[in-house]
């Protein structure tokens, strides 16, 4: 099988595996009091040490949650007065909360920061603004410090969803008031993330009961996640850059089979794992059918819970033609990915185009 959906999820590390497996042997609760709890919460509070040392940010400022979306959900959720959000964010914060403001992006798939800004004065009340650091469908990266900078200048909480911006691009994350990520994005396992608060802000915790995380998130820790979060962060040690040299060429070789290759977001500054690209002809939800009866694993990139591919939000806000949209597939590569899987994929993909677009 070649797996080519790193934005969906990646394999775990074995770092992270061999932490979980000896985790498993805890037995205690770490809110108790006795010496297995105590141990319990020795190696959760360890942990949370871990994500702080490789982000460079206070251990006390992070809250343990079950991942990006729970996070981005407490945030805008637990906000009470004005949201912005980017248009092309993820789900998790566009779905969180109905009435919120929509930052406009270009056909490349950047924040227009005029609109940003005009929405921050058009608010008299505090604001929040939101946006998805590194696109998970199109790999694009927003201009984060310009975003930044007109937050401060207007003294706006900035929130950031940095759940496919860990570990692959570097930043001054303790400068961000807060972001979310979620530990299956950087090889540690799924269902652990973390919201961290480094601007402290009025929130309305989503979660109620024994107070855990501050009271900012109740209900007994994830302690074997958290636990493997952590490893996964200080063992993590690929270059995603390396990847810049493959992605340029599936996309050379993909314009050699045709021109009419529609490439989202090519002029802007991507992640190098990912690209996203269109040939009207076929839908996306038949092309990972076939790339999957060949054993090659792919994305629409709009994925949902069923299983159902719909058209992306991502691409429409883009303003890219709906025909074109539906035709999307992402192929986003990781640390197994060898020039061998693409030659795989292009020999499958030019198999279709002869024979199916063409
Ligand atoms: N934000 C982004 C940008 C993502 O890519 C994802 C996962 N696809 C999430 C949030 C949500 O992460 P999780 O499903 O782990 O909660």
């Amino acid at each position: 099988m070649i797996y080519l959906d790193y934005n969906s999820t990646t394999p775990l590390l074995n770092e992270a595996k061999e932490a979980m497996i000896s985790a498993f042997e805890l037995i205690g609760n770490p809110s108790s009091v006795h010496s297995y709890g105590r141990k319990a919460r020795k190696e959760l509070e360890n942990a949370r040490d871990m994500v702080s040392e490789y982000l460079d940010i206070l251990a006390r400022n992070i809250t343990f949650t079950s991942g990006a979306t729970e996070s981005n959900n407490l945030i805008i959720n637990g906000f009470k007065d004005k949201v912005i959000i980017e248009s092309t964010a993820h789900d998790s914060l566009l779905k969180a909360k109905e009435n919120f403001d929509s930052i406009k992006v270009n056909e490349e798939g950047l924040i227009d920061l005029n609109h940003l800004e005009e929405l921050i004065k058009q608010s008299d009340k505090k604001v929040l603004v939101a946006v998805t650091l590194v696109n998970n469908e199109t790999g694009v990266i927003q201009p984060i410090s310009q975003i930044q900078e007109i937050c401060s200048k207007n003294n706006v909480h900035l929130h950031v969803d940095a759940a496919q911006a860990i570990s692959k691009i570097k930043l001054d994350y303790k400068k961000i008031d807060s972001f979310s990520l979620s530990a299956h994005k950087f090889g540690g396992p799924k269902g652990i993330g973390a919201l961290i608060i480094n601007t402290p802000l009025e929130l309305t915790p989503q979660i109620k009961g024994g107070g855990q995380e501050k009271g900012m998130r109740s209900g007994t820790e994830n302690v074997i996640g958290a636990i493997g979060m952590g490893a996964a962060l200080k063992a993590f040690n690929f270059d995603w850059e390396k990847l810049q040299e493959l992605r340029d060429y599936l996309e050379k070789s993909l314009l050699e089979i045709s021109r009419d290759l529609v490439i989202f977001c090519k002029n802007a500054k991507r992640i190098s794992n990912t690209s996203a690209f269109s040939l009207k002809g076929i839908k996306s939800e038949i092309q990972m059918m076939r790339f999957d009866e060949n054993n090659i694993a792919i994305s629409s990139g709009s994925a949902c819970s069923s299983g159902k591919v719909k058209t992306s939000h991502v691409l429409k806000a883009m303003g890219i033609d709906d025909n074109i949209a539906k035709c999307a597939i992402r192929l986003s590569m990781g640390w197994h990915t060898t020039k061998k899987d693409i030659d795989a994929f292009l020999n499958v993909w030019s198999k279709f185009y002869s024979t199916e677009i063409r």
